[in-house]
């Protein structure tokens, strides 16, 4: 059983990674930002009581979170996971802690300067959501040196998978990012601390350089630190 948790600031590539692991180790990906955003586009109940914390940057209540993901781990049986977007708050870890037993956190690291950059370039498919982003980046933060090449689609605000229009989403505005990049500092700290209390494996990367590349350092670290066959 491989029951792990991907963790990281808005922009880090949270989704990214884990979609990698989920496509090169069969682990489910269970990503809360994902079903939200469905529930909104299908416009139900719980998608409207979500909507307005989401599009300010705001966290959505624990009550609700901690029941979508219990609703999902139950629909695929517990079996090997990677968590992402869940839990943000130590209310939502202990709420998880009965539900199953984490056993890794892969923790993304990247400069802050560098996220909003990244961020602000950002844009995703309006109906399949491929993400994109505009911006390359090529700058040295302290001792890291962030080689990020820009993600274009072929044809300019076009997908590159199925022809609908890119977009910035809501949350990816510069005041947003600022206010999300805040909300994560402060609420992360104290999950971070309380998943270390309990001696969970730290898989932790900085994430400095394309897809490709880092996605080999968390499966080698995996592998290594977790004996996760890869
Ligand atoms: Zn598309």
């Amino acid at each position: 059983m491989t029951e792990l948790i991907i963790f990281g600031p808005p922009g880090s590539g949270k989704g990214t990674y884990s979609k990698e692991l989920e496509r090169l180790i069969g682990i489910k990906r269970i990503s809360t930002g994902d079903i939200f955003r469905k529930e909104i586009e299908k416009n139900t109940k719980l998608g409207q009581a979500i909507k307005k914390y989401v599009e300010s940057g705001a966290l959505v209540p624990d009550d609700i979170v901690i029941k979508v993901v219990e609703k999902e781990l139950k629909r695929i049986r517990k079996k090997n996971f990677i968590l992402d977007g869940f839990p943000r708050t130590i209310e939502q870890a202990k709420a998880l802690d009965k539900i199953v037993k984490i056993k890794g956190i892969i923790l993304l690291r990247m400069d802050e300067r560098i996220l909003i950059k990244k961020l602000a370039g950002r844009r995703v498919c309006i109906n399949c959501g491929k993400p994109y982003n505009v911006v390359s980046i090529d700058e040295v933060v302290g001792k890291v040196h962030y080689v990020l090449p820009a993600i274009k689609p072929k044809k300019r605000g076009i997908c590159d998978v199925c022809g609908s229009k890119l977009i910035q989403r809501k949350d990816d505005k510069p005041s947003v990012i600022k206010k999300r990049l805040e909300v994560y500092k402060k609420q992360s700290r104290p999950v971070l601390r309380y998943y270390r209390k309990k001696g969970v494996t730290f898989i932790n990367v900085t994430v400095n350089r394309d897809i490709e590349t880092v996605t080999k350092r968390i499966l080698s670290l995996l592998k290594r630190r977790m004996k996760i066959k890869v």
